[in-house]
């Protein structure tokens, strides 16, 4: 089958590879669509965790296939996975953590000392015709989903659990900075719960529009003072933009007292905090890294049920073989202001 493999950096190639076995305990599944993530690019530019990476789970080295967003058809069940039969739709949450760790043991995997990503750290990816993956980490897709929007469960959770992780509720008004892929999944988590207001600073005009589209009053920070617009008052701030010092300032700024402020993308620089202005206002910062199964099922519940439409933020959908010079090299270019999220086709409909 054809896979997507990253080699090292800037040196992805789609490879002809054996289709991967199904063993106890896993399905095998035709990948239908696979979106491409702002880490599939950080990982193709740097070539991090290229073929002499080995996770200590996932135990493989070699070239990896990318690809950690993505829904299918299950074609063959192994023993021992119950509750799944060959031709489901499913969406497959990537994490893999050792469930013995400390954080495993308080509930909280997504913060596992041994974390790993199906997808990044190895077990084939999104980016290739079939994937064998741990049953577990498969859910059947209730009807009303699509593959398109099943594979957009993933991107969608980061958005969710940010939104948790702010412990924002119904009426809190809510500041995005950034409105990239997981912005507008924390725009339209907020939304799903009943946000009063919701604010997205954005440059992109591209972004922007969707943005303001989705129901978010959209400003561009090189024009307006993002604390001045927001009035101080927000209950909850996102940096989904790793723009360094400028977001996180304006985001601390734009929260009320008592406010919490969630981390949702790495910067590109460190960031000096003013302490005393914690000390006397008690606004919170947290990160929001990654998710929980119980994240992943809340938004297949909310797609389900109309409360979260994630449809909007597809902005293409293009063939496997693509992928690198439709996909990641275009949105390491140009597309990184006209696209949102890409989709890869391997190949069915
Ligand atoms: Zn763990």
């Amino acid at each position: 089958m054809k896979a997507l493999r990253l080699h090292g950096a800037v040196d992805a190639r789609i490879d002809e590879i054996a289709e991967p076995p199904v063993r106890p305990g896993t399905v095998k599944i035709r990948v239908v669509r696979a979106g491409i993530c702002g880490s599939d690019l950080g990982l193709y530019r740097s070539g991090r965790l290229g073929p002499e990476h080995r996770h200590p789970i996932m135990n493989e080295i070699g070239p990896k296939v990318l690809g950690h967003e993505f829904s299918g058809l299950v074609t063959e069940v192994g023993s021992e996975a119950a509750g799944i039969a060959v031709g489901d739709l499913v969406a497959v949450q990537p994490n893999i953590a050792d469930g013995t760790c400390p954080a495993c043991l308080r509930g909280e995997p997504n913060l596992c000392e041994t974390y790993g990503f199906i997808g990044i750290d190895g077990w084939g990816g999104g980016f290739s015709e079939y994937v064998v993956a741990p049953a577990d980490n498969v859910f059947v897709l209730p009807e009303g989903f699509t593959a398109e929007t099943g594979a957009l469960v993933e991107p969608l959770t980061v958005g969710w659990a940010a939104v948790r992780k702010s412990g924002a509720a119904a009426g809190a008004a809510g500041l995005i900075v950034g409105g990239g892929p997981v912005g507008l999944a924390i725009l339209l988590s907020l939304r799903a719960i009943g946000a009063s207001r919701i604010v997205v600073s954005e440059i992109s005009d591209r972004r922007k529009a969707l943005a303001a589209s989705l129901g978010a009053e959209v400003v561009d920070p090189r024009e307006t003072d993002l604390a001045d617009f927001c009035g101080a008052g927000m209950d909850v701030a996102f940096d989904a933009s790793g723009a360094g010092s400028a977001a996180f300032d304006a985001a601390f700024r734009s929260l009320r007292t008592g406010g919490t402020l969630v981390i949702a993308a790495s910067s590109r620089e460190p960031v000096a905090v003013d302490t005393t202005q914690i000390l006397t206002t008690e606004k919170r910062i947290t990160g929001s890294f990654a998710y929980t199964r119980a994240d992943f099922q809340a938004v297949i519940d909310a797609v389900a049920a109309g409360r979260l439409d994630p449809r909007p933020l597809v902005s293409s959908t293009i063939p496997l073989d693509q992928v690198i010079e439709g996909g990641l090299d275009h949105l390491l270019g140009d597309g990184r202001a006209t696209e949102v999220k890409i989709l890869v086709a391997p190949g069915i409909d």
